[in-house]
C-alpha cells in the first residue's frame, strides 16, 4: 500500500462580488492506493468544494493535491467523478452505450477495446441489456448506474463520488451502496465517497474522515473496523455499527458547536 493521493494544506476561499467565503480551511489527509474513504461532515461544510479541488475542476487557494506524486493542476487522466445529479450529468440524445463511451474517445483505444470496456462496465452495474436504451427511458437509480459504468469504463486510479445517492430512494440507494462496495472489493479501485449521511459514510468505508463544519478541517480519521463482508440486514443492526454511528454523530455535534460563534453552547 502506498499513498496514492495527498491532499497537504488545502485551503480554499471563494470571492466575488466584493465578498470572500472561506470554504476550506487547512485539510490534510492522504488515501492509499486501492482504501475506501468516506469523508462526511455537516450541509455547508465543504465537501464538494474539496472534491473539485482534488479532481483539478477548482484550483484551490493554498495547499497541494498530489496524484501518486503528481501535483494535480487540471482533471488528472487518472480520475473519474460521479456526481449527485444524474439527471444532468448524462446526455439524454445519446443512448447509454455512447455515453459510457465518450470519455473512452479522449483515450487511444481501438474501437473493439472501447466497446468491449464499455459493455463490460455495463455489465459490472447490472445494465447488461440497457446499452440501447436513452437515460431517460431508466429510473434514477439505472440513470446513476449509468454515471458509475462511465467512470469505470475509463478504467480510473481514482474514482471521486459526491453526494452519488442523495437523490435517489431509500431502497435503491441500499442496493447502489451494495454495488459500490461489490464493485470495489471486485475491481480493487480507490475510492473516495463523499457523503452527509453518517450510516452510508459508516456501512461504506474502511476509513471515515469526519470534517468540520465550514471553514473545514479534519475533526478525525475513524477507522471502521468492520468485517470487509458486509450486507444491508446484518451490518446495520451489528452493535459494532450502532458505537461507530453514534460515535460520528457526536463528532459532528461537536464540531457544529465549536464552529458557532462564542465556541461551546
Ligand atoms: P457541501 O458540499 O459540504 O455542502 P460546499 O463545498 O458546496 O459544501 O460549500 C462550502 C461553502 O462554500 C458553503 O459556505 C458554500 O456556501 C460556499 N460556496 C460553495 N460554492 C461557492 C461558490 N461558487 N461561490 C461562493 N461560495 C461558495
Amino acid at each position: 500500500m502506498h499513498a496514492l493521493l495527498e491532499i497537504s494544506g488545502l485551503r480554499k476561499a471563494y470571492e466575488g462580488s466584493g465578498r470572500r467565503t472561506e470554504a476550506i480551511r487547512d485539510l490534510t489527509f492522504s488515501v492509499d492506493a486501492g482504501e475506501l474513504v468516506c469523508l462526511v461532515g455537516p450541509s455547508g461544510c465543504g465537501k464538494t468544494t474539496l472534491l473539485k479541488c482534488v479532481g483539478g475542476l477548482l484550483a484551490p487557494t493554498g495547499g497541494d493535491v498530489l496524484l501518486d506524486g503528481r501535483r494535480v493542476g487540471g482533471p488528472p487522466p487518472g480520475m473519474a467523478f460521479v456526481f449527485q445529479e444524474y439527471g444532468r450529468s448524462l446526455f439524454p440524445w445519446m443512448r447509454v452505450g455512447e455515453n459510457v463511451e465518450l470519455p473512452l474517445r479522449q483515450k487511444k483505444l481501438s474501437k473493439p477495446r472501447r466497446r468491449e470496456l464499455v459493455s463490460d462496465a455495463l455489465e459490472s452495474v447490472g445494465l447488461a441489456d440497457a446499452a440501447k436504451a436513452y437515460p431517460w427511458q431508466l429510473s434514477g437509480g439505472m440513470q446513476q448506474r449509468v454515471a458509475i459504468a462511465r467512470a469505470l469504463a475509463y478504467e480510473p486510479e481514482v474514482l471521486l463520488m459526491d453526494e452519488p445517492f442523495a437523490a435517489v430512494d431509500a431502497q435503491t440507494r441500499a442496493d447502489l451502496e451494495d454495488l459500490v462496495r461489490g464493485l470495489w472489493q471486485q475491481r480493487g479501485i480507490t475510492i473516495l465517497f463523499v457523503t452527509h449521511d453518517i450510516d452510508e459514510a459508516v456501512y461504506l468505508g474502511e476509513r471515515v474522515l469526519i470534517l468540520s463544519a465550514s471553514p473545514t478541517v479534519v475533526q478525525e480519521q475513524l477507522k471502521i473496523d468492520l468485517p470487509g463482508e458486509r450486507d444491508q440486514l446484518h451490518t446495520r443492526a451489528a452493535p459494532r455499527f450502532t458505537e461507530l454511528r453514534t460515535h460520528v454523530y457526536e463528532q459532528i455535534q461537536a464540531a457544529k458547536r465549536e464552529a458557532r460563534p462564542g465556541g461551546a453552547g
